[in-house]
């Protein structure tokens, strides 16, 4: 397969933006590959060549590339501007929307991406504790900002971020109540626990039976708040993500990806009475020039309103069938590894396993993967290029699903 052109643009982008890509977990060598167009599940790179694409974009894209209901709400509101600096009916809509789904959305606050809204939700908690400490999840991301990328075991030195604000952060294993319980018996100084309900940043790691409902327990017991960042789950594992798919109800939640249908989005959401506290009705100030955007509210909409429950199944249903290819394919070969899979997120982890934290994930063969990455590259399927990314389905996959299963039989039988 020739990538010249892809070379050719990453050598250009190199010399103009820090490692040649606006963000990093794109990089791969010898060359990221260049994305000039996408419809459906494929996807086409600069010098032509397809791939089914199960990157998805890291996850917004659950209706594929281009879904006409979305492409048509975009046109029709970009005909009418694009920003306004002032309210619109396309926000009310698309939050109107978000609140008909998502249990713990009594209100909401519309954001330009996940990071900005964890990074709000956190400053909201502390807000209405008056507390400063946070429990994270080890494997856990959050975003790029200080607060919820440092920990007080990492340490950060001249990596920009202070000390300081590392040290009110603290990591515990995900799918322990009990490591969660104990910090909280050793500092009354903790303002809420946040966590993804599904870990989707180290892989894909489900909780265990009872564990959300548990950390729920527990956090109340504590007066503290639970934030779930639901920025890949929502409106991917059911129309009320994870919080309505696992029966456990959050004090806030965080999204962003599939809400904006494709464009930069991302939202707060949670009880009444904490949201009221966020800026102009409360003191917890909060803004943003292009939140609530007019054309990703209008994106947005059409994407949640496209998804009704009947795609939700077909979608799982197809996730399953291609993960117990995929599982077959592995046990026939005989290569030690763990398929990790709930809703239309998996990912496989090369090793014993199992792999039920972060810890677990992060110790998974990477080489093994990197190998079977670039192998279904050059079969013409787009992994995510980290074994700590998530494989995604949409609803468009479903008459590509025999070509994945066998790219993944072919290739995992070359590196078995
Ligand atoms: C992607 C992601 C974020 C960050 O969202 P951005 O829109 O990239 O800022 C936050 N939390 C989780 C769980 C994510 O997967």
């Amino acid at each position: 397969m020739n990538r010249e052109a892809s070379f050719r643009h990453y050598q250009g982008m190199k010399a103009l933006t820090p490692g040649g890509v606006s963000s990093p977990v794109r990089a791969f060598e010898p060359s990221p590959v260049f994305i000039s167009s996408g419809k459906g599940c494929v996807i086409t790179d600069e010098d032509g060549n397809g791939y089914v694409d199960l990157c998805m974009a890291y996850g917004p894209l659950i209706l594929g590339h281009s879904h006409p209901s979305v492409v048509s709400a975009v046109k029709k509101q970009m005909n009418n501007g694009t920003v306004f600096g002032a309210p619109s009916v396309r926000e009310m809509e698309l939050i109107a929307e978000i609140s008909k789904r998502v249990p713990c959305a009594e209100m909401v606050r519309l954001v330009n991406s996940g990071t900005e809204a964890t990074m709000h939700a956190l400053r909201l908690a502390r807000g209405y504790t008056g507390r400063r400490g946070v429990v994270k999840m080890k494997g856990g991301f959050h975003g790029s900002h200080d607060a919820l990328l440092s920990d007080i075991s990492q340490r950060p030195s001249g990596n920009g971020i202070l000390r300081e604000t590392a040290s009110f952060t603290h990591a515990v294993e995900y799918n322990s109540e009990e490591d969660v319980e104990s910090i909280l018996e050793k500092n009354d100084d903790i303002a809420a626990v946040i966590m993804e309900p599904v870990l989707g940043n180290a892989g894909v790691v489900p909780p265990k039976k009872d564990y959300l409902r548990n950390v729920r327990k527990i956090t109340k017991n504590e007066g503290i708040l639970l934030i779930f960042d639901e920025v890949i789950t929502g409106f991917r594992l059911s129309a009320g993500g994870a919080q309505e798919f696992y029966g456990v109800t959050p004090d806030l939640c965080t999204m962003g990806k599939i809400m904006g249908g494709g464009f930069p989005a991302g939202a707060l959401a949670g009880k009444r009475d904490i949201m009221q506290l966020l800026s102009p009705a409360g003191p917890v100030y909060q803004a943003g020039t292009f939140s609530g955007n007019p054309v990703t509210a209008a994106a947005g909409t059409a994407a949640l309103r496209e998804m009704t429950n009947e795609k939700y199944e077909y979608l799982n249903r197809m996730s399953s069938e291609l993960v117990s290819s995929i599982s077959d394919s592995l046990e026939d070969n005989g290569i030690p590894a763990t398929v990790n899979a709930v809703g239309s997120m998996f990912q496989v982890f090369f090793g014993p396993g199992p792999v039920n934290n972060g810890t677990d994930a992060s110790g998974c063969n990477r080489k093994v993967f990197a190998d079977l990455f670039r192998n279904m590259l050059d079969s013409g399927v787009y992994l995510p290029p980290s074994a700590l990314e998530v494989n995604f389905l949409s609803t468009e996959h479903g008459p590509e699903l025999g070509k994945l299963s066998e790219a993944f039989g072919t290739n995992l039988r070359r590196i078995a």
